[in-house]
């Protein structure tokens, strides 16, 4: 954690604080680990001792918030390339069920590299494949966190539901009920810190209606419930899923979670791309979140959630990039404009402002992590996440506006620097707490290794599609 005393002065910035006014040219102080004072540079303090960041010619931003990945998937890149979820899922299961802690380590290693060199300052993660006998999976990606310097909310996964109890994946990848909710108790008492100022908490994340038992849904409910921590899962994704869901419990996706006991404000739910209007009811009148992941959604092909109908009736959205496997080489800043295309093409141009979409990868994430006190804005007393963008290059300089060239642009302007508690993990686009080069060659060796032991098991790997 950084010294309560050490000092850093962002000067000259234009501050898009996204609670509050945006500020042509600001400053933001930073003691400690939090975000002391913030306004005009007309008003800005001495602060003699302080560090100082010239920010001029850049946009300062809330750090980004992911709020839904599978970095493990980091190594599976490029397969089954024209997949629905289904078939994209059934091929990959048994690629996955060759991982081990190295492989871990090292996908985690580069995705979340990657995310920060995207303007991430805080990622959760959703692991829920722990094949037997290969190290301890959810510690190899807190490791990873931790070298990184990301706040990180692992959630630890799970799948009960084999196919011969009618779930999606294959009996060997998926564990006993009793396992899971031991080991998931386990994560939570060995990781999780409920601090203001955390930099890991743990959620309970069953994968999916479609792998996991109704048992197991209930169960890990009244386990986070306990233990006072959050519940993450996918949820109505694809039309695949609603026609199974149907046809296994006579009811849509949203109406079974709500059946187990999984709606609420302690509650998001990754995807949501298929909500009806009352879904959309039900979900504001909750507080139940979704993780929105425009470019996973995408390549797919599982459709556009109702984002804007979602924020006009008061339902939070967060981002995601979502696991690399379903969106490949794929940073959250890009996701904005993803949102933005996505929503702009189907409702036209008013239905996501750049603003809007500022908020959904900034507010609307804490706010799916609980840590909407903490992060998701700059205001004075919350943690000293921030992005610094460079907007005043040769390029991006033609746009007058900087929130505008950061949404918009398909290439997001340099980072010029990213603090996390008022550390720095990205300055001019260069990892400082891992070796930049490093960290991506950790990825290729991860993907190597899984490929090589997936192959010495039996397992076809390929860009084609082989349920
Ligand atoms: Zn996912």
């Amino acid at each position: 954690m950084t010294p309560a005393g050490t000092s850093t002065l962002i000067e000259n910035a234009y501050l898009a604080p996204v609670a509050g006014p945006e500020i042509a040219s600001g400053y933001i102080l930073v003691t400690g680990d939090r975000i002391a004072a913030l306004g005009p540079m007309a008003e800005a303090p001495t602060a003699p001792g302080a560090a100082r960041i010239d920010g001029s010619g850049c946009l300062a931003t809330p750090g980004l918030v992911n709020t839904h990945h599978h970095l493990y998937q980091w190594a599976s890149q490029g397969l089954a390339q024209d997949a629905t979820l289904f078939e994209w899922l059934v091929a990959l299961y048994r690629v996955w069920a060759a991982m081990d802690a190295e492989v871990v380590e090292g996908a985690a290693t580069a995705g979340l590299a990657h995310l920060a060199l995207s303007g991430c300052t805080t990622s959760s993660d959703h692991h829920y494949l722990f094949p037997k006998g290969r190290g301890d999976l959810f510690a190899a990606e807190i490791e990873a966190a931790r070298a990184v310097g990301l706040r990180f909310h692992p959630a630890r996964g799970s799948m009960d539901r084999g196919r011969s109890q009618g779930g999606l994946p294959p009996d060997e990848v998926v564990e006993r009920l009793d396992e899971i909710l031991d080991a998931t108790a386990e994560a939570v008492d060995a990781h999780h810190d409920p601090s203001f100022s955390s930099k890991l908490r743990v959620a309970v994340a069953p994968c999916s209606p479609f792998s996991v038992s109704a048992e197991l849904m209930t169960q890990a409910a009244e386990l986070a419930r306990s233990k006072g921590v959050r519940l993450h899962t996918h949820l109505a994704e694809t039309l695949d899923e609603e026609e199974l869901c149907l046809r296994q419990t006579g009811m849509r996706p949203v109406a079974y979670m709500e059946k187990l006991g999984w709606l609420g404000s302690d509650v998001w739910v990754a995807h949501a791309v298929h909500l009806s209007d009352s879904d959309i009811g039900v979900f504001a009148a909750t507080g139940t979140g979704s993780a929105h992941c425009p470019s996973s959604n995408g390549r797919l092909g599982a459709g556009i959630a109702r984002v804007s109908d979602m924020l006009r009736r008061g339902a939070n959205v967060g981002l995601g990039v979502d696991g690399s496997a379903s969106a490949e080489l794929t940073g959250l800043a890009g996701e904005m404009r993803q949102a933005l295309l996505f929503q702009r093409a189907r409702y036209g141009p008013t239905a996501l402002t750049a603003r809007q979409a500022l908020e959904l990868a900034t507010l609307g994430g804490a706010r799916n992590l609980g840590r909407e006190r903490e992060l998701g804005t700059l205001e004075p007393g919350k943690l000293a996440d921030i992005a610094l963008w460079r907007t005043d290059g040769a390029f991006a300089a033609a746009v007058d506006d900087p929130v505008c060239a950061l949404v918009f642009a398909t290439r997001q302007p340099p980072l010029a620097r990213l603090l996390v508690g008022g550390e720095t993990v990205v300055e001019d686009d260069e990892l400082r707490t891992v070796p930049h080069d490093a960290a991506g060659a950790a990825g290729v060796r991860a993907h190597r290794r899984l490929i090589r032991v997936a192959g010495e098991q039996g397992v076809a790997v390929s860009a084609e599609v082989h349920p």
